[in-house]
């Protein structure tokens, strides 16, 4: 892993202020999805994703909403700004966060492009150097 995946915990938050996280570890896999959701969800080409397990994600304050975006996963977004947070699939115990999102997103760095099957024209030549997988590729290292 980089040098860049400190162990110290990230803080975060939503546009507004109202919806603030920690992650009390470094993510664990970042990558960038070019699915068709994560486009419409978030109004981008794709987004970048910083995961870390349940067990080490702390919400500090406020309440996010919820939208099920597949029958077994939400995403999370504040309620009142709009900013897409969190990526969750039931049962599983690890949650997706918009690296976009952090307090200081250049501590991490992307190491893959994921659901390229789907990665629009104008982000053709975004990250080419990263490798691309047609699905969510293979399960990350570590914990
Ligand atoms: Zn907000
Ligand atoms: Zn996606």
């Amino acid at each position: 892993m980089s040098e860049a995946y400190d162990e110290d915990p990230h803080e975060g938050g939503c546009l507004c202020g109202e919806i603030r996280y920690r992650l009390k570890r470094r993510p664990t896999d970042v990558g960038h999805c070019h699915c068709s959701m994560c486009q419409r969800s978030s109004g981008a080409l794709f987004v970048t994703w910083a995961t870390v397990p349940l067990t080490e994600f702390e919400l500090l304050q406020g309440d996010p909403a919820t939208y099920r975006s597949s029958p077994n996963a939400k995403r999370l977004h504040c309620g009142d700004c709009g900013t897409q947070l969190f990526f969750h699939v039931d049962e599983e115990r690890r949650i997706d966060v918009t690296v976009a999102t952090l307090d200081e997103p250049d501590r991490v760095e992307a190491v893959r492009n994921i659901w390229v099957d789907t990665r629009r024209a104008a982000a053709k030549g975004f990250d080419r150097d990263l490798p691309d997988y047609v699905d969510e590729g293979p399960e990350p290292d570590g914990p």
